[in-house]
């Protein structure tokens, strides 16, 4: 499976060593494990799982770019750790938090970064709203905020931008376009985020023949401080989305 991971990521233009496919293996591996008692993925084929899982998070890597020391992610509605944890791997000098309102997931998360001995990455528990209110310690603390697959973009701005520094960037990864997208550009306005790119992505397959995955990144930067009203209170932003 280590080769596989090389070779998947290869094709999609992702280098990986031999020692970051080993713990992203020994991940996966572990994540199937648990998948067995605590429902984490619907995704268990591995070949799906590298794809659907891993290249799938790692394609973030060319947006994220150049890492300093020290530089920050905040991960929203991570799940099992995705893309949180195999952005950990990749990028060892990026300190990673995942952000993740299901206790259970946290665990599994935590769980899995003391097993691969990762000392860049940790899980907090918590709704997205509730860490990131006026006065909190979470708040504009980080250069890259990232979402994959949470909410609607609309809602995922406002999840994200009040965890986001003033110049920092904020990135969504989101499946296949489809006509039921709603605007988001005045909730990323509202939320002080100016637009860089939009991505549309596919993902290959060692056959040529299958299907390739389409995927959509939309990146903004974070223009300014946030005012104080935003988030809104908890669950807001799902039933009253800015736009
Ligand atoms: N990002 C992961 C992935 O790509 O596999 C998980 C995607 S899953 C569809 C969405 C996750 O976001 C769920 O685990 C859910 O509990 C979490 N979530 C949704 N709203 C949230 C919020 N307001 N704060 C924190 N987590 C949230």
């Amino acid at each position: 499976m280590i080769e596989k991971i090389i070779r998947y990521c290869q094709i999609n233009g992702i280098t990986v060593s031999q020692e970051q496919a080993q713990l992203l293996n020994q991940y996966m591996t572990y994540m199937l494990e648990y998948n067995t008692h605590t429902n984490l993925t619907a995704i268990t084929d591995p070949d799906q799982f590298v794809m659907k899982h891993f290249v799938d998070s790692l394609a973030l890597l060319e947006e994220i770019g150049e890492i300093k020391a020290g530089m920050t992610l905040i991960d929203i509605g991570s799940g099992a750790g995705l893309p949180g944890i195999p952005l950990s791997i990749m990028l060892p000098e990026l300190q990673v938090t995942m952000v993740e309102a299901t206790n259970k997931k946290v665990t599994f998360i935590n769980s899995a970064v003391e097993k691969l001995g990762l000392t860049n990455a940790k899980a907090v528990w918590g709704r997205a709203e509730e860490l990131s209110g006026p006065g909190k310690p979470m708040r504009e603390a980080y250069d890259i905020s990232v979402g994959r697959a949470v909410a609607s973009l609309p809602v995922m701005v406002e999840y994200c931008s009040p965890f986001t520094k003033v110049g920092g960037r904020m990135l969504a990864m989101k499946g296949p376009k489809t006509d039921m997208e709603p605007p988001y550009e005045k909730a990323a306005k509202a939320l002080n985020l100016k637009q860089l790119s939009f991505k549309e992505i596919e993902l290959k397959w060692e056959d040529p023949q299958q299907d390739t995955i389409c995927r959509q990144i939309y990146s903004f930067r974070k223009v300014e401080k946030l005012s104080s009203k935003y988030p809104r209170k908890t669950g807001k932003a799902v039933k009253e989305p800015i736009c």
